[in-house]
């Protein structure tokens, strides 16, 4: 005897009304087996309940209405294009609507069946409708043939929309879900990876019956509950997988307990210029207490610019240190680790820790005493680039990296991060700033550790949104300023198409404001000039030899010029929010008062930048961000791998989230392989989900 085939696991091509073309077209939408069918999910609903009046419409509206036709016919147009037009009529009044292109629409609808349609309504000859949808719901009593995998006249007035792909409209795709619902959904029957007792503390419908409801509402208000149950489902096993990730890493990786008298970190803090902030404190002890632990640490630290996230790393450093470990800080750039070797150098000078600089341009005889010094354990901490490791310096008793990461980063930039530490604790800075719960979904596989507060008497940097009718006054505001000795940066966007075109304005730009300030030098840089011309002209602005910078490419995210005063951005619309407070990070570093000015293009104002010019808080930016632009667009699949969420808001859910977060935890603190017999369905729902992903983790 076979086993009973199964619909769920099966390919989608063998089940009912779909064959082997509409399997490839459904392929396209990602539907490829009876599950996949099943956890296609309408994207939208057409809710007869709340149809609108006929009367009532006018020429913008996106409507739905209810009507019988009362005349119909196909009218060729100029264009040779045939357009199926039928007049709607409700107790209101009536409207034209029009199919362009749809001319067989004509033999499926009769002249007295009653319509639910549902589009935009504009203005030709009066008011038309030009229907998405439509769906007939019931048949003059001569009715016209129905259309193949037509809906049959549902049950409720709740009309599920699909989404489709070319050659598959959402009608037939509402057909073949229609047609196999019933059986998929017997097949999953009372089976559920979500013990019983989970859905009951949180409220949640078992999941044959979410997806019934998901699929054919009798009513929109099940419709939350149902998906909530799914966003929570995808939500779990994605931090099951962190979890997992999480705790194999501690466990695979020998860890240091640093518990070395502090003999470094304590005068270091006595003899700071100033006091750490609340929440640098309550950093310090999180990271404190996790490099006293035995397990390596694995750990985000975020904190907006200028938070104080270098005191922070020297602490962790000098930790390491008295601990009788080596500690090496990474930047992205050569520049940017020059420049953490000074403001390290400053902070620990009092103790007499001096940060060995080991980068390519240390070269010769010089290279070879850092590198000895290295190895035998003589340089307690090393800063360079990513090069460090990459390039097998040879460490005596590396402990920490930190990792200053000049963007947010991906799951496999992750993965090597265990490498890169070289199986010591890591501590990864990053200044760009998001919500928690993308935190959690992104980089749930780490701890998260959060500077959410500035140190006092930071002068808000002034920031302007201003269209092309601003600019003369923006840049004798930005003269006047070059006047009194200060610097400033005119920054263009990246056009990825056409890096020549991008030099092209910069390069006019940078013409032009030289000809405009004769008496102050003036500098280009864009992505065309070789690293070695970059590098000098930032090295020429750092020093203050240049006082105004035309850039294309990003200047440097960490660069620390405290005499820069005025940021220019052109054409700020093309920037995210993130870009953008990022730029603006470059000033408001000294004294003196700074100012951001954004320009846009003509009629290219957006809530986007009014929300930059409302906030200095990289966070509040952050969640509105999120918010403005929803989290698939902020985390795509290519960049993130994990985050693409199907079901899941992480706005709506963020209860949701914290839920599974926490209960992903539990679980693999009691049983990391997931084989005792109450967590066992959870790990295969976690293996037939993640497979891939595992692999990605390298655990599973
Ligand atoms: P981040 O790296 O987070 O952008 P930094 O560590 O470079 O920020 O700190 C920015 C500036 O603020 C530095 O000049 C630093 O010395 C100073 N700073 C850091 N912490 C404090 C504090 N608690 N009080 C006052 N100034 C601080
Ligand atoms: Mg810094």
């Amino acid at each position: 005897m076979t086993p009973a085939r199964s619909l769920l696991s099966g390919p989608v091509q063998y089940l009912k009304g779909v064959g082997p073309r509409r399997a490839e077209l459904l392929e396209k939408l990602g539907v490829r087996s009876g599950r996949d069918l099943l956890y296609h999910l309408p994207h939208r609903y057409e809710d007869a309940t709340t149809v609108d009046a006929i009367s009532s419409l006018s020429p913008g509206d996106d409507a739905t209405v209810i009507g019988t036709v009362v005349s119909k016919g196909v009218i060729p147009t100029r264009r040779r294009l045939r357009v199926f037009r039928a007049v709607l009529r409700d107790e209101t009044g009536h409207i034209e609507c029009a199919w362009p292109g749809r001319p067989w629409l004509d033999r499926y609808i009769a002249k007295g069946d009653l319509l639910l349609v549902s589009g935009p309504v504009r203005f030709y000859h009066g008011r038309q409708m030009q229907p998405r949808e439509h769906t007939v719901l019931e048949r003059a009593s001569n009715g016209a043939p129905r259309e193949p995998s037509e809906t049959p006249a549902t049950s409720g007035a709740i009309f599920p929309v699909y989404p489709a792909t070319e050659g598959l409209t959402h009608r037939q795709v509402r057909g073949i879900v229609e047609d196999n619902l019933d059986a998929l959904i017997a097949e999953i029957g009372r089976s559920d990876p979500l013990p019983q007792d989970w859905r009951r503390e949180l409220s949640l419908p078992p999941l044959a019956d979410a997806l019934r409801t998901l699929h054919r509402p009798a009513e929109l208000a099940e419709l939350e509950p149902a998906r909530r149950r799914l966003a929570f489902e995808e939500l779990f096993f994605l931090q099951l997988l962190h979890a997992r990730a999480r705790a194999r890493l501690r466990l695979d990786v020998p860890g240091v307990a640093f518990r070395g008298p502090p003999r470094l970190s304590a005068p270091f803090l006595e003899r700071l210029p100033f006091e750490l902030t609340g929440a640098q404190r309550r950093v310090w002890e999180e990271i404190a207490a996790d490099m006293e632990r035995e397990a390596p640490m694995n750990r985000l630290l975020q904190g907006d610019v200028g938070s104080g996230k270098t005191v922070i790393a020297a602490l962790a450093m000098l930790k390491a240190v008295e601990s009788g470990y080596q500690a090496a800080l990474m930047a992205p750039t050569e520049l940017l680790a020059e420049q953490h070797q000074r403001t390290l150098g400053e902070l620990c000078e009092p103790i007499g820790v001096a940060p060995l600089l080991l980068t390519g341009s240390v070269t010769g005889k010089a290279r070879q005493y850092a590198l000895e010094r290295v190895r035998v354990g003589d340089a307690p901490i090393v800063v360079g680039t990513h090069a460090l490791i990459q390039e097998g310096v040879e460490f005596a008793t590396l402990g920490l990296a930190v990792i200053d990461e000049q963007h947010r980063f991906g799951v496999e930039q992750r993965r090597s991060l265990r490498s890169a530490g070289g199986g010591s604790d890591a501590l990864v800075m990053s200044a760009t700033p998001i919500p928690r719960s993308l935190a959690l979904v992104v980089y749930g596989d780490l701890d998260l550790s959060v500077i959410d507060e500035l140190p006092p008497g930071r002068r808000p940097v002034i920031t302007g949104v201003r269209g092309p009718e601003s600019r003369e006054a923006a840049f004798e505001f930005l003269g006047e300023r070059l006047a009194e000795g200060r610097q400033a940066y005119v920054v263009y966007p990246l056009i990825e198409e056409s890096e020549v075109l991008d030099a092209r304005a910069a390069t006019e730009m940078y013409e032009k404001l030289r000809s405009r300030f004769p008496a102050h030098e003036v500098a280009l840089l864009h992505g065309r000039m070789s690293s070695a011309e970059k590098d000098d002209v930032m090295r020429r602005f750092l020093s203050g030899d240049i006082a105004l910078l035309v850039a294309t490419t990003v200047i440097e995210v960490g660069i620390d010029v405290p005499n820069a005063t005025v940021m220019l951005i052109e054409n700020a619309e093309r920037f995210g929010l993130a870009q953008l407070h990022q730029l603006r990070g470059r000033v408001g570093r000294g004294a003196e008062q700074s100012y951001c000015v954004a320009f846009h293009a003509a009629g290219a104002a957006s809530e986007r930048l009014a929300a930059f010019a409302s906030t200095n808080d990289g966070f509040r930016l952050a969640e509105e961000d999120l918010r403005i632009r929803g989290h698939g667009d902020l985390f795509g699949r290519e960049q993130h791998g994990l985050a693409v969420l199907r079901f899941a808001d992480l706005e709506r859910d963020r209860d949701l989230l914290e839920e599974a977060r926490r209960r992903a935890r539990h679980i693999v603190e009691r049983d990391l392989t997931l084989s005792t017999p109450a967590y066992r369905a959870l790990g295969r729902e976690l293996e037939t989900r993640y497979a891939d992903r595992e692999a990605l983790y390298q655990v599973g």
